[in-house]
């Protein structure tokens, strides 16, 4: 949903950014990651003097990170900036994220739209918004994705419950339908010895639990440059990570079929810290999509790795990204992926419906799903997603595990994941917040 921005008076507004008390506001599109990176660009700018305020609220610069998966991201984008010319038409408006490092000129024709911030230059927010002036054409700090090295680490904290901690950037792969390569640019990662820094430093400000975070975190390992110089890999992250003290759980974001060793299931097994839960990306149950998608292995992979982790853990819970209309994708081979997620022992599905993205290898392909077929399918998954999910609970019910409940508060009631990542509703009780209390499901 878009946000809204609320007239309100003036105070400390300014156009002139070298006064005293900026005020500054983040609005975040799309995932995980952005949204660990917003919290992390926000708490540097306060700690650099600015003064931070919610999004609807009238504040001297807003700051849109932006997405390039979702399908309007531009035009989402366009509305926000709009939104905001028109009720604080004097404030600076910065665009940076996915989107503003894949198509910088087009959005710095955006009216109203001041400053452009690529890949590289996005954690040096600060830095650049001094240097600007409203009223000038809007500036792009960007320059080619092949450039962009280094690695800023980055981890949300919402209600010091749970944070998504960044520990990897960027990917290697060339999957032919995505764009996030040319927006995140090779895949680094942070040291072991900072992320377990970071996870002491988050457990001592109280957090319990920690959700690893990186677009192909299973390639963890490869340094601020890209290149693999130690023998840092994801196993012996997580080995390390085991034991911190004072933080209870971990959650492995999302992890590649391909990448998921043996080695890390059985880990996750035998941890008390790593809960009995993955989301592994599918994406198609077809070999022959699977193959023009260019992903890295086959549906008996998967297969494979859904009925090992099944075999250790029959109580974890398995999620799964599939993508539906990818061209080629005839009625057959859509059957084919509906029957292989239907006899799979998983939890839910994401589904996502294909969309055409520029410069991706996959806009050359003929046979052309047509939307309302997409959009079936779509729709034929998702069912199935409520079935496998409703199952799974069932099949739950009546035993006690272990659920961390959530500080916010929403018409009274409260929010949890058991270990296996059940969602328990129940009313709020302060007593509650931040503990890991046994419920009876
Ligand atoms: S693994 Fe494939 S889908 Fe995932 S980020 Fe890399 S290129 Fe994109």
């Amino acid at each position: 949903m878009l946000p809204k921005i609320n007239k309100i008076p003036h105070g400390s507004y300014l156009c002139g950014l070298m006064a005293e008390s900026r005020t500054i506001a983040f609005h975040t599109l799309g995932c995980k990651l952005n949204f660990s990176e917003t919290s992390t660009l926000s708490r540097q700018m306060e700690n650099d003097g600015f003064v931070k305020r919610e999004f609807d609220d009238l504040a001297d610069v807003y700051v849109i990170n932006t997405c390039s998966v979702t399908d309007n991201a531009d035009k989402e984008c366009r509305q926000i900036v709009r939104r905001i010319q028109r009720r604080a038409p004097e404030s600076m408006v910065v665009i940076t994220g996915c989107y503003a490092q894949l198509k910088p000129k087009e959005i710095a024709e955006i009216p109203g739209v001041d400053l452009v911030l690529g890949a590289a230059e996005k954690f040096n927010l600060s830095h650049h918004i001094r240097q600007l002036t409203k009223g000038d054409s809007a500036k792009i700090s960007s320059c080619d994705i092949e450039d962009v090295s280094g690695f800023n680490a980055s981890w949300s904290i919402n209600d010091r419950t749970r944070t998504f901690l960044k520990v990897q950037d960027g990917c290697d792969y060339n999957c032919s339908f995505c764009t996030i390569p040319m927006a995140r640019g090779k895949s680094r990662s942070d040291s072991i010895a900072n992320v377990v820094k970071h996870a002491e430093d988050l457990a001592a400000s109280g957090v319990k639990e920690i959700v690893l975070t990186g677009v192909n975190l299973g390639d963890f390992g490869k340094g601020p440059d890209g290149a693999r110089t130690s023998q840092e890999d994801f196993y012996s992250l997580c080995k390390a990570l085991d034991h911190v003290d004072g933080i209870s759980r971990y959650r492995i974001s999302s992890i590649e079929p391909n990448l998921l060793t043996n080695e890390i299931i059985s880990l996750v097994a035998n941890s008390d810290k790593f809960m009995p839960h993955f989301h592994i990306p599918l994406q198609s149950g077809s070999n022959e999509i699977l193959s023009m998608m260019r992903r890295r292995y086959k549906r008996e992979l998967y297969a494979d790795r859904v009925a090992v982790i099944k075999s250790l853990m029959p109580h974890c819970a398995i999620g799964v990204d599939v993508i539906v209309g990818f061209p080629g994708e005839t009625d057959e081979l859509f059957q084919q992926t509906f029957d292989f997620l239907h006899d799979l022992e998983i939890s839910y599905l994401h589904v996502f419906t294909y969309s055409e993205r520029e410069h991706t290898k996959a806009l050359e392909y003929k046979d052309v799903v047509p939307m309302n077929i997409r959009h079936n399918r779509n729709k034929a998954l998702r069912n199935l997603s409520y079935m496998k999910m409703r199952h799974f609970e069932e099949s739950h019910r009546g035993q006690t595990r272990k659920v961390l409940f959530e500080g916010h508060s929403k018409s009274g009631m409260m929010e949890g994941y058991t270990d296996n990542y059940i969602k328990v509703t129940t009313t709020h009780q302060m007593g509650f917040v931040n503990q890991i209390t046994d419920w009876k499901l």
